[in-house]
């Protein structure tokens, strides 16, 4: 029998890893949120909220198509290869990077784009595209010379008459006056000087 695990992306979440969501207060400041039996390593450098995730990959099934916020912020502020794990694919020209195709949403698409897949490296890259459903509509390959962290991708709360109320998903910057009422599931960088090479 093959052995199927190496074909699991390294940003795959597996059935044991299901997060857990412990009761979000109103920050005792009153300014955004917390949880109620907060830790030290419940927040980022910039002091935004993160999800609480176990990380047991490997065991259980995996989830295509779920990403598990730890790995996913782990390569993505590492420039690691979304699949395999290990450093993504960088060249003179910029990291590599491969997305769904929307060049058709703007002159110039993915220039200044929030992304939350982190790169990717050149064989898994090949192996991506002849293997990923997600794909099949198409994609592009992209080099990015410029690739800040721009913020975070997450479940946006609001006040509410009894602690504070869920809104939506949404993408802030670190210094959006919205973002200490995000609980951040993914990192985001936002990809300039690209050029699309496939
Ligand atoms: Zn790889």
């Amino acid at each position: 029998m093959p052995d199927t695990r190496i074909h699991v992306p390294y940003i795959t979440s597996w059935s044991t890893e299901t997060p857990v969501i412990p009761t979000v207060i109103r920050h005792p400041n009153g300014v955004g949120i917390a949880y109620a039996d907060e830790t030290m390593g419940d927040r980022d450098r910039s002091g935004i909220l993160w999800v609480r995730v176990p990380s047991t990959p490997g065991t259980g099934r995996p989830l295509f198509g779920k990403v598990h916020s730890l790995r996913q912020r782990r390569a993505m502020r590492r420039l690691l290869c979304q699949v395999c794990g290990e450093p993504a694919d960088q060249a003179p020209d910029g990291v590599l990077w491969l997305l769904l195709d929307h060049r058709a949403d703007w002159p110039g698409w993915p220039n200044r784009m929030g992304v939350t897949e982190p790169p990717i490296c050149r064989p898994c890259a090949e192996l991506s595209v002849h293997a990923c459903p997600a794909l099949r509509d198409g994609y592009a390959l992209v080099r990015a010379q410029v690739y800040d962290i721009a913020g975070v991708q997450g479940m946006r709360y609001r006040p509410g008459n009894t602690g504070v109320a869920a809104v939506d998903l949404a993408m802030v910057a670190h210094s959006d006056a919205a973002a200490p009422w995000v609980l951040a599931s993914n990192l985001v960088r936002e990809l300039r000087d690209c050029v699309i090479v496939d």
